[in-house]
């Protein structure tokens, strides 16, 4: 959406918007309300030459609002507008504006976009308690405690940008009061698109400070509230000040291509709107041409432009069923370019958007990306959480009709609350967790940077918004939280990958969960993470261990740790809907179940089977008494029990008991494919084997190694289950674990 040609300092003398056509409109129950920020600056002068009469000043922001909410009562509009007019009379804008236009302005923008009254009549007092008599007290008296918290986080937030000296601890102040109310953040936004509007009559530097804050601080929000429509317009603005020359030459490319004889994306919208109108789908097909910044970005990426570049396509429809009947029938009666097909429907984005992406090519060559969504989707993408309503309250009093966005909303996680959409409850999280204000105010702001966001889908369903460059460290830390200290590994379109991958826009990502709640993160990690909630709770993990480096005091000496257990992969055993393994008759402290199944000839003795040989029955075994009691079981051919004669260590004598239980560890050497570890794993389970715990190592040089401790029923079933194992295709070796310890 392009600014308004009518204001001087708007970039948008031409404004593509003229290419929007409207299709065969669908009959509706009732019309739905069109936002349109291009009539707002010049409702603004109208307001403004009509200040004295008050019914036609406020008359575009009733007008509006009632649009969206036909029953809204106008009569607090009405007074506050009285309000704000008398206490702001007398001042001017710098533009030589009488004030009041600036806040009629701002609270118009609000209408269009679907805000609910109690916003806009905060929106109207919004700059009264910074800058006339009106004190915050009057207004909660005249108006409410809603409105008078709204306009006292506003108030508070102007100070935000100017105030650098105390800038993150007031940055953390401005996200708190966000997070208690994103209505304040909606005011925020639209009183910067006005100002920034208007910023033509500011000194060139200022202009430029004022537009480099609104590029880092005020587009990000607003790409995160979902707020598409002031977003793009931000963008523009910002885009005509800090790159005038890119701005000039993108100008002349849309001026250019409004010249032109053909339409390639009008022809191609006419033939959409023909399959559609052939299979009887209702739908409105519009062309939105795209903004500056985006078209220039199409460019540097393109290299040069086609005539479909300029605009995309997009479908309207009633329905969300009716989003995939449209996307079925254009990919079978045009050519689909499969790889643009994204579905935001099914797996929203991180901010309210949603919508499918598809594109279609020509015989020319000409392609149309095609956006389709439902007049409900297009809304919640226009406006984000502005188009919420009111946050407090209750669902039924705002979605009496078909209107309601929580409606079809409602049912994510990300979601349900508007007044804390899922980042905004992250960044608020980590801003309690960050050790202190520089460290959160540095990672926060290079979140902010972030040009792109990426969404991966995860395995288990749902998706992870990231930025662009995130790695597996991060989407671990995006979807588990500190409990992504206990990640060992991950797979990435169903390959192994390590955890330092990036992972790209749609890739499909699982993450393994070692099943130790005491699993460390890797101070590697550090080098990986990208994202602030990832970096922060490592650093703290790592700023609360500072000795981990020191090898753990684990139980038994370090040749007894079982290592597959420790980082054990939690899906495995689920996989197979396997059991752990039972305990035998005779529990042993150190909590190996098997030990059941080895007697010593040493009374009270507790039994442990070394996990660098993995005994089981019937091999020759021998035993080494280590601290507390503890008897570790060695097969009589294991490389650490040479080592350990060899230093005059006694043997203690060990035989195997009644029971055919055994627990064994088998390390599977395969070729890494897609479903490998689902594979191996339903193989051991047909064999009746229970996994008690597996690992992955991450592949080289395209070879995997899994290694899993299993339950046996009867240990003269092992032979019988590796054959089973080395049968799972892909897998070239399996084979008893055999570790080389060093000997304590
Ligand atoms: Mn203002």
């Amino acid at each position: 959406m392009s600014a308004e040609a009518t204001n001087p300092a708007s970039p948008g003398a031409v404004t593509s918007t003229s290419l929007e056509q409207g299709g065969t409109p669908a009959p509706r129950r009732r019309a739905r309300p069109r936002i349109d920020l291009r009539r707002l600056g010049r409702a603004a002068f109208l307001g403004s030459a009509a200040r004295d009469r008050l019914p036609d000043a406020i008359g575009h922001v009733a007008e509006a609002h009632r649009a969206h909410h036909p029953d809204a009562d106008l009569e607090p509009l009405r007074r506050a507008y009285v309000l704000a007019e008398s206490s702001h009379r007398g001042q001017m804008r710098k533009s030589g504006e009488p004030y009041i236009t600036h806040p009629l302005a701002v609270t118009l923008i609000l209408a269009e976009l679907g805000a609910e009254t109690t916003t806009l009549t905060a929106s109207l007092l919004h700059d009264t308690v910074e800058d006339t008599d009106v004190t915050l007290d009057q207004v909660g008296e005249e108006f409410g405690a809603e409105v008078r918290f709204i306009v006292d986080g506003v108030t508070k937030l102007e100070k935000v940008d100017y105030g650098a000296a105390a800038e993150p601890e007031t940055f953390r102040k401005m996200l708190v009061a966000t997070g208690n109310d994103v209505r304040v953040m909606s005011i925020k936004l639209a009183d910067r698109l006005h100002n920034m509007r208007t910023l033509g009559v500011m000194r060139p530097e200022k202009q430029e400070r004022i537009a480099k804050v609104t590029r880092d601080v005020l587009i990000p929000l607003a790409e995160r509230l979902g707020v598409q429509a002031l977003k793009t317009e931000l963008e523009d603005l910002v885009f005509a000040i800090l790159h005038p020359e890119e701005y000039r030459h993108t100008r002349e490319l849309i001026l250019g291509n409004a010249s032109r004889e053909d339409d390639p994306l009008a022809e191609i919208a006419d033939e959409v709107r023909a399959v559609l109108r052939d299979s009887g789908i209702q739908a409105e097909v519009l062309i939105r041409p795209r903004h500056f910044v985006s078209l220039h970005r199409t460019a540097r990426k393109r290299g040069t432009l086609r005539g479909s570049d300029f605009g995309r396509v997009l479908v309207l429809v009633n329905e969300d069923a009716d989003c995939y009947g449209v996307l079925g029938e254009l990919h079978t009666c045009m050519t689909p370019v499969v790889s643009e097909f994204k579905d935001f429907i099914a797996v929203p984005k991180f901010n309210l958007y949603q919508s499918l992406h598809t594109a279609v090519a020509r015989k020319d060559g000409q392609v149309a990306e095609v956006l389709i969504r439902t007049h409900q989707m297009h809304k919640a993408a226009e406006a984000g959480v502005i188009a919420l309503g009111n946050p407090y309250a209750p669902p039924s009093e705002e979605q009496s009709d078909s209107d309601g966005a929580r409606a079809d909303l409602a049912g994510d996680g990300e979601r349900v609350d508007p007044t804390r959409p899922g980042w905004l409850s992250r960044l608020l999280d980590w801003q309690e967790a960050a050790p202190d204000p520089d460290t959160f105010w540095s990672t926060l702001r290079e979140d902010l940077a972030q040009d792109r966001e990426i969404t991966v889908f995860r395995a288990d369903g749902g998706s992870l918004g990231l930025p662009e460059g995130a790695s597996c460290v991060d989407a671990a830390y995006a979807q588990y939280g500190e409990d992504a200290h206990a990640c060992i590994g991950a797979r990435v379109n169903g390959r192994l990958a390590t955890l330092s991958t990036v992972l790209r826009d749609g890739d499909t990502v699982q993450l393994l969960m070692g099943q130790d709640p005491a699993s460390e993160p890797s101070r590697e990690w550090l080098e990986h993470a990208h994202t602030p909630v990832a970096r922060i709770a490592i650093q703290r993990w790592l700023a609360a261990h500072p000795t981990h480096d020191e090898p753990a005091d684990g139980p038994g000496t370090p040749g007894d740790l079982p290592e597959a257990e420790e980082t054990a992969v939690e899906p495995a055993r689920e996989a197979v809907g396997a059991r752990p393994a039972q305990d035998g008759s005779k529990p042993a402290p150190d909590a190996s179940p098997a030990a059941a199944t080895a007697v010593v000839d040493q009374p009270g003795a507790t039994v442990r089977l070394a996990g660098c040989c993995t005994p089981v029955p019937p091999d020759e075994v021998t035993g080494f008494a280590v601290r507390g009691g503890v008897v570790t079981v060695h097969r009589v051919e294991c490389a650490g029990v040479a080592r350990m004669k060899a230093t005059g260590r006694a043997e203690v004598g060990v035989h195997w008991g009644d029971t055919t239980e055994a627990r064994v560890t088998l390390v599977a050497e395969s070729f890494g494919r897609p479903h490998l570890l689902a594979d191996l794993t339903e193989a051991i389970a047909l064999e009746g084997v229970a996994i008690v715990s597996a690992t992955v190592e991450p592949p080289s040089q395209q070879r995997v190694r899994h290694t899993y401790t299993l339950q046996l029923p009867d240990a003269a079933h092992l032979p019988a289950l590796m054959r089973a194992m080395r049968n799972v295709p892909g897998v070239f070796d399996v084979s008893r674990a055999q570790h080389h310890v060093a000997v304590p």
